[in-house]
């Protein structure tokens, strides 16, 4: 029996043995396509020896400094780098080990901002239903994904949740995406309005939904309302790239293509590409030019945060997903691996929706087409298609969020940036075959 205390106690996984290109290979030799890189992790594959050397050089050097006494080099330079391709108010770099920690320092970030300014009464935040921002407390309570939520809603801070932006299931027949994406932004206005402007601290969204609701972007319009309206009411917005972010949808930060700029903004998954456990939150100057010439100390930290065995990891992973061509390449297999679903699936039954951006793919499962009703939860439909693929060869993320109260089922496509086309056709085929098997 294992005495790993796994999340899944009466189905142990296989052990892994090898990672190389896309794929990972358990002790029977048996190979997987990473085609979710983990849960959006693995952004450059397996087994990539720039990053490795990156890593073994730091762990010859110093393999860890505690931050408290001493900075380190390759945080440092991880940091001038991610600066120099962030939006532009991302002026600042705080590395922690994950995405939760990542979402857990921006909520501090922006509540010790607001004391520092005099203005302590703004304590709310508001995110959005359908949403996932991790698992340590506080970002599960931001996290609008219920089933996560429900048995620990008790130990969880009060938070809003307005609507996510989610044309297939929401837009109304009469209005244009343009059109539905003002009215969902207005809601935060709304809440804003409700709550009492001078109340609001913070509204927390993912700009291309991952895990609840897979790979979902916004219309045409949203998120520069969404800017606009946090801007009136000096509520901060952070974005959550943890997913999305570092390269996944074609460009670095996913902002990039909302053209607006956060006031802080979340990193995580890609930006250690697996090799490390790395995440960043990153601030505008306005904020950390407060704290610098106010207390001067951010109170929050953990042991491991700007780990420089990490920060290596992170910078070579940066320097090849800034060195030209790769987010391009992105976009252009992210289209061609649309294209394949849409030719493979484009007609299937139970087949409501094919979306994302870049290599953040998304298909929507329902049990009618017509109504788009969603798939009996009694058919533990993901779990199957999890398992079906798994043993087709095929890693895929498939989830089952929260519609309007129900249940819906989708699976989370997010291949290796070193996928091309023959590997794109193989996850597909995979794909098709898992599903083949379970509708
Ligand atoms: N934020 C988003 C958008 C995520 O998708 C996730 C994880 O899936 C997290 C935060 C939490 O990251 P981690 O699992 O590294 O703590």
């Amino acid at each position: 029996m294992s005495h790993v205390f796994h999340r899944n106690s009466n189905n142990l996984p296989p052990i892994g043995m090898k990672g190389d290109g896309v794929y990972l290979y358990d002790t029977d030799g048996k190979a997987y396509f990473d085609g979710s890189g983990g849960a959006a992790v693995s952004c450059l594959g397996h087994g990539d020896q720039d990053i490795i050397n990156a890593i073994k050089r730091q762990l010859d050097s110093m393999a860890f400094a505690h931050t408290g006494f001493l900075g380190s080099q390759p945080a440092e330079d991880l940091a001038d780098l991610l600066v120099k391709h962030a939006p532009e108010s991302l002026e600042h770099v705080y590395f922690v080990s994950g995405g939760s920690e990542a979402v857990e320092a921006a909520l501090k970030l922006a509540r010790q901002y607001f004391v520092e300014i005099g203005q302590s009464q703004r304590s709310k935040i508001i995110a959005r239903r359908q949403s996932y921002h991790g698992n340590t407390l506080g970002a599960l309570a931001v996290g609008g994904n219920e089933w996560r939520r429900a048995q620990f809603a008790p130990l969880l801070i009060d938070v809003s949740h307005i609507g996510p932006c989610y044309e297939y299931r929401n837009r109304r027949a009469e209005e244009t995406s343009f059109e539905y994406g003002q009215r969902v932004a207005n809601e935060l206005e709304e809440e804003i309005l409700r709550l009492g402007p001078d109340q609001v601290m913070a509204f927390i969204a993912e700009p291309v939904v991952g895990a609840t609701m897979g790979a979902v972007p916004s219309v045409e319009g949203y998120f520069k309302r969404i800017r606009e309206i946090c801007d009136t009411y000096g509520v901060l917005l952070i974005l959550d790239e943890v997913m999305c972010g570092m390269g996944r949808t074609g460009t670095l930060f996913a902002a990039e293509q909302e053209e607006i700029s956060p006031d802080i903004c979340t990193i995580a998954k890609g930006l250690g590409a697996g090799y490390q456990p790395i995440g960043a939150t990153l601030c505008s100057g306005e904020i950390f030019n407060t704290i610098k010439n106010g207390s001067g100390f951010f109170q929050h930290g953990h042991t491991y945060i700007g780990h420089p065995t990490a920060c290596s990891a992170g910078l070579a992973v940066v320097q090849k997903l800034t060195q030209g061509g790769v987010v391009e390449h992105v976009t252009a297999k992210g289209q061609q691996l649309l294209d394949l679903l849409q030719q493979e699936f484009g007609r299937h039954p139970n087949v409501g929706d094919i979306r994302g951006r870049g290599l953040f793919v998304g298909m929507e499962f329902v049990a009618d087409r017509g109504r788009k009703a969603v798939i009996d939860p009694c058919h533990k439909f993901n779990s199957r298609l999890k398992a079906a693929a798994f043993d087709a060869g095929l890693i895929c993320y498939p989830m089952g969020g929260t519609i309007d109260g129900r249940h819906g089922d989708h699976v989370l496509l997010a291949p290796p940036f070193i996928s091309e086309t023959h590997h794109l056709e193989e996850v597909v085929s995979k794909l098709a075959t898992a599903v083949r098997k379970v509708t």
